[in-house]
Formats: C-alpha cells, structure tokens, sequence
C-alpha cells in the first residue's frame, strides 16, 4: 500500500460586503486592518503563499506549502480574495498548476456557499453544488474531483447530489463514521476513537454508485487545531510520519487553513516544517489527491444518518438550542436558532415559489437557468448572453433584467443560509447579521419585482430571535443588522453626483455593482446607473450643492425631489468627498488625508460632521500604519476637547475603542 502524510487545508470566511453594494464594510475589531478577511490575510492566507524556511546549510528557501496539501477554498473568501488579494488566488492556481495531477489532484471544490447542505431543499442542494463546480472550473480549467462540503455536513442525500455531478470523493472526521466492513467481510461498528482513517472508504449510494470518503486522523487533527502540536513542526512531522509507517496509509491532518498562522501565530512556519521533513526525510507523499489516484478505497463506510465536525448532535447545531456553541455566557440562550432559520425557510419558501412561477413565464426552463446561474456568478459568461441562451426569443432589456433580478434574488436567498449565522452564541453579531442582510436584499428585489412586500411577514417571524449581548430582539434585531446597509439605486446616484462635482471620481466609475456615468446637465448633474448583476438601468438628474466643508444636499430633480445628505452616502463615498476636499480632486490618500484633517481639527471646534469623516476616513484605509493611527488619535483627541465624550455616537466610540483610548471618564472629582 502506498504511504502519505499531509495536511487538509480547509479555508474559509463567510461573505463579509455589503450584499446591496458588493463592498466590504470595516470591522474595527480587526484593526489595524479594515476587516478580518484582510487581517486573516496578512497573517494566514498570504502568509502561506511561501514561507521561509532555514535549511541545515544555513541557507533560506522560500517553501510553497500549498501545492504540496490538500485544499479547499469556500468561494466567498476566494470571491474577496478575487478583488482585494490577487496575489493569493493567483499564488494558489500557479502552485497548483505546476503540482503533479494539477488542481484535481490538490484543490477540492467547495458549495458556493456555505450552507448545511442536509438542511437545504434537495432543489436547493443540486444548485449550491452545481455553482460551486461552476466556479471551480472557470477558476481552474478543470473538472474536480473532490468537494468539501461545509461543517462537514453529510447525509446519504447530500452525498447523492454530489456523486450525480461528477465529484468522486470527500472529507470528513472519523465522528462520522458508524460503521465500516472489508470487502465481503461482516460490518464492525467503530467510533471516533477506533475508525482506522489511514485508508480511503467508499459509500455506497441507493443507485449503486458511492462516494470515497477520507478521514481526517482524529487525535492528531485535534492536537494541531486546538492543542500545541503546531509549535514543533519537526515533531510534528515524526509523529505524522511513525504513525503512516506503522497503518502503511495516509494519516491526514485535517484542520481550517487559518489555524497555520492566524489562530496559532507561526503556525505557518510549524506546518511548512513538517511538511518539508516529511517529503525530503521521511521520503512520504504529501498530497491527498495524489495518494487517492493510487490507494483507491476498498472497504466500505456507513455515516450516521446526519452529521457534522463541530456538532455532536447531527446538524442541530444549525437549527435549534443542541448546546453545541462558542463564545457563549453563563444566562445566555440558544432558544433564537430555530426561529431564526423558521424565518427564513419561510422567505425561501414563499419568494421561491414566485420566482418560479414568474421564471416560466420568461425562459423554457427555470430549474435550468436557476443551475446555470453559477457560471454568471464564476464569471464565465455575460449576464446578457445568459439570458439569450434560455428565453426562446430575444429579450428585450426588461426581460433581461427582469430574468437576472429573479436569478438574482434567488442566489441572495441562499446566501441567507451562511451556517456561520448559527454557530456562535449571540444572534446580534455580525455573523447573523449578515444573513439578514442576504435575505433583506431579496426582499427589496420582491419588492421590484412583485410589488409584494414580504418584510413584516420575515420581520414578524424573528421575533423570538434575541440577541443577549445586545438587548435587541425581533423587528429591533433586524433593523440594528440590516438599517445602515440598505441602500437603493437613487441613493447611490445621488452619492456618484456628489463624489463627481467634488472632484473625487471620473465621469465613469464603478462602485462595487454599480457602474456609474456623470456627465453635466445645464446646472444639474446626470448621473446614469447601471446595477452590473442585473443590467437594471436608471437615469436621474440631480442639483448638488456643497453646504459647509465636509456637508452635501443632493435634490433628485425628477419627480417629488428627493433631498440626500452625505450622511445617505456610505462611507467609502464619504471617505472621497473627504480626501477630495482636504487635499484636492482626485488624490485619494487615505493617511495624507487623516493628517491633514487632524491638523485642521486642533485649530477649530468640531462639528457633527466631522465624526462621520473621521469614521469614514479611518474606516477607508485597508490597513492603518503607525503614520495614520497616530493622526487618528490626534483627530480623537481633538474631538474629545472640544465636543466631549459625551455626545459621540457609537462608531466613534467603537473606532476610539479599537486604538484603546477610553471613551468614558467619570464626571467627580
Ligand atoms: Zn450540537
């Protein structure tokens, strides 16, 4: 039997932009980074691209772990990593290339997103895998041969949907297992404790076809995520290496990419030595893809019925108070996860059944063009040559749009199902938060589509969804999570009209979906819009005036006028104004910006209007260096002498908290 010792990497965040935009919004928690997917970045993700390593000689070699692993990577990270970190992506295709059997043999594809596939619709699963392969073969070129299905999250049904689109192996954690037999043998019942994971396991599906199944090896993977085992990579690899010898099979460290080098600082440098030692001294494969080629599975696996890595309990963690949590307080409860994915199987529900229907009408087959969405979404092809491939005449532009609004509204509906919603303790923080958001975007989009306005029926079903650590719950939750987000296309125009008189952007410009076109209209400014995903079109005219220094009101001039302030702008918009005014059209520094404006904050008393450029400025830069924190403190200070405390709102508070000054100081003395 062939040998091999390696590392699963499993990388994954959960969409983090503003669905309504497609920008990604600061996280001060991440600071000095913008948000944690640039922070996971610099410590994890760009980190693993190559790591030096010191040979014996006392020579430097720039180690390339990625196409010696096994990986996986959730599309919404590779999304953003698409748009913010290029070299990353692109770091992972090269080194995947070039590795023997190319991406089959080492990338796994993942669900588009990621949802407990077992909890969704049968419909709903054929459709997250169909786009999850869609964007790896526009990524790779290629078919894959595996996919990671997220939490780990199987049953018989989900392993079904897989097989029938041509994925020929998984991995998951010896817990799943319940039963194995050898060929022709009698079946023998096993445990986490017991499961021999050093060989590859077979399936068996109704149809007669089956899946192959890899375990990761259970203690081993434990100690490397959760224990110490990470620090020492020589060690590592010996332990790795013993207990490959000793099964003659593959021992596979299965873990989330982010523990080499974001939950364990150096983690990175531990697992490249490992594997190092492991090719070059103990002389074992290291990849899963390529061991598998050769080691195909003999004996047969039964899985409990469902199941997942992180619940004891099948899938429940996802649906209902199993006590399976983290970061969770003494008093707080779990009772907000089953209404809170009633809800939105009820909006699945209830908007699916109208984007069927209204599909019908457009295209010969709406299951057809619902499944082949995914290559809209991976980019393969023009939204507009995707909907004349399915309506049986050519469309005019309504049609068009109204057929990429149903695909549309679709594909934000199962974006709602992020599991991350439920896997933490407080229903008020950003996890949850984002899927409200998903859900809200389909509800505007019903609203256009349907004129029907589901959100008090959606509203009226979270009310038992509580956040403890926040003291909202029901309608309050909702709008605390969905409110500063929601935009719609004629606050977006009025923002493009405002940056372009400022100076701070070209005639045409995008803003995340959006393309935007501005051109002068006797005193008005036309701003013509086009929302890429749906090529939904609007023109308006606009009178803009610029009433105090950082201070904007935009008229929509058709119709009953509309006025917009720079507070309806966002912040990346307000950031541009900002940068625009303090240092002159078109030069966008964030930090010559942040200095200029502290400076002129310590020579006047500071206004409302300020705080917001201060929050917007702060909140603009992807990463703040010592030069600009500094200037942000000056700013904070100034702010503090001459408003006070007091009266700051909460951003201003959270970003003062996030550079540790002390927003509160107590009135005796
Ligand atoms: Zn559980």
């Amino acid at each position: 039997m062939t040998r091999a010792a390696g590392f699963h990497l499993h990388f994954y965040q959960p969409p983090r932009e503003n669905p309504w935009l497609g920008l990604s919004s600061h996280e001060w928690s991440a600071w000095p980074y913008h948000d944690w997917n640039e922070r996971i970045t610099a410590e994890c993700y760009r980190a693993m691209v190559a790591v030096a390593l010191t040979g014996d000689d006392g020579e430097v070699e720039l180690y390339e772990p990625l196409g010696r692993s096994s990986v996986d990577v959730g599309p919404t990270l590779h999304h953003w990593l698409d748009r913010y970190a290029t070299d990353v992506g692109s770091a992972l295709a090269d080194q995947v290339a070039r590795a023997p059997g190319g991406a089959p043999a080492r990338v796994l594809a993942a669900p588009l997103v990621h949802a407990i596939l077992p909890l969704a619709s049968p419909i709903d699963q054929e459709r997250l895998v169909a786009w999850g392969i869609a964007d790896y073969r526009e990524r790779y070129g290629v078919a894959p041969r595996g996919m990671w299905l997220p939490e780990t999250a199987v049953d018989l049904a989900t392993l079904g949907v897989i097989a029938a689109q041509g994925i020929e192996y998984t991995v998951l954690m010896a817990n799943q297992a319940v039963r194995v037999r050898p060929p022709g043998g009698e079946w023998v019942p096993v445990d986490e404790g017991n499961l021999d994971t050093s060989r590859a396991y077979v399936v068996r599906l109704a149809d007669g076809t089956g899946v192959t199944v890899v375990f990761g090896q259970h203690d081993l993977s434990q100690r490397v995520a959760f224990g110490g085992l990470i620090a020492d990579g020589v060690h590592l690899a010996d332990v790795m290496a013993e207990a490959a010898a000793a099964s003659d099979g593959i021992v596979l460290v299965v873990a989330d990419g982010e523990t080499y080098g974001h939950h364990h600082h150096f983690g990175d440098l531990g697992m490249c030595w490992a594997l190092r030692r492991l090719e070059r001294e103990h002389g074992v494969a290291t990849s899963l893809g390529s061991w598998l080629a050769e080691a195909g599975p003999t004996w047969e696996v039964e899985l409990a019925a469902v199941s997942a890595w992180s619940c004891a309990h099948g899938v429940e963690r996802w649906r209902s108070d199993c006590g399976c949590v983290t970061g969770e307080r003494p008093g707080w409860s779990l009772d907000w996860r089953a209404p809170l994915r009633d809800a939105l199987d009820w909006l699945r529900a209830t908007l699916g059944a109208r984007i069927d229907e209204a599909l019908a009408r457009r295209v010969r087959s709406g299951h057809e063009v619902l499944v082949d969405y995914g290559r809209v979404i991976a980019g393969a092809i023009d939204p507009a040559a995707f909907v004349a491939r399915h309506t049986p005449t050519p469309s005019s532009d309504e049609v068009t749009t109204e057929v990429l609004e149903l695909c549309e509204a679709y594909r934000n509906l199962l974006y709602s199902f992020t599991s991350c919603a439920w896997f933490f303790a407080d229903p008020g923080e950003i996890e949850t938060s984002i899927v409200l958001r998903y859900a809200a975007v389909a509800i505007d989009a019903a609203r256009r589509l349907f004129d029907e306005d589901l959100e008090p029926g959606f509203v009226e079903r979270l009310a038992a969804v509580r956040s403890m650590n926040h003291g909202v719950a029901g309608a309050a939750l909702w709008h605390r999570a969905v409110d500063d987000a929601r935009v719609d296309d004629e606050r977006v125009a009025a923002a493009a009209a405002a940056q372009w008189v400022a100076g701070a952007s070209a005639t045409v410009h995008e803003r995340g979906v959006f393309s935007l076109a501005v051109e002068p209209a006797g005193d008005l400014v036309r701003v013509t819009l086009t929302h890429r995903p749906t090529m939904r079109r609007r023109r308006n005219e606009f009178a803009v005036r610029q009433v105090g220094a950082f201070a904007w009101r935009v008229r929509n001039a058709d119709g009953p006028g509309v006025e917009f302030t720079e507070a309806d702008f966002g912040e990346d918009v307000v950031a541009r104004l900002a940068m625009a005014t303090l240092l002159g059209a078109e030069r966008l520094d964030v930090e010559a910006a942040l200095n200029e404006f502290a400076t002129q904050l310590l020579a006047r008393a500071a206004t409302a209007e300020d705080e917001r450029v201060l929050v917007s400025l702060a909140g603009a830069a992807r990463y703040v260096s010592p030069i600009g924190e500094a200037a942000i403190r000056r700013a904070l200070l100034a702010l503090r002498a001459t408003r006070g405390p007091g009266v700051w709102g909460e951003s201003l508070t959270e970003l003062a908290d996030a550079l540790g000054i002390e927003t509160t100081r107590s009135s005796g003395g």
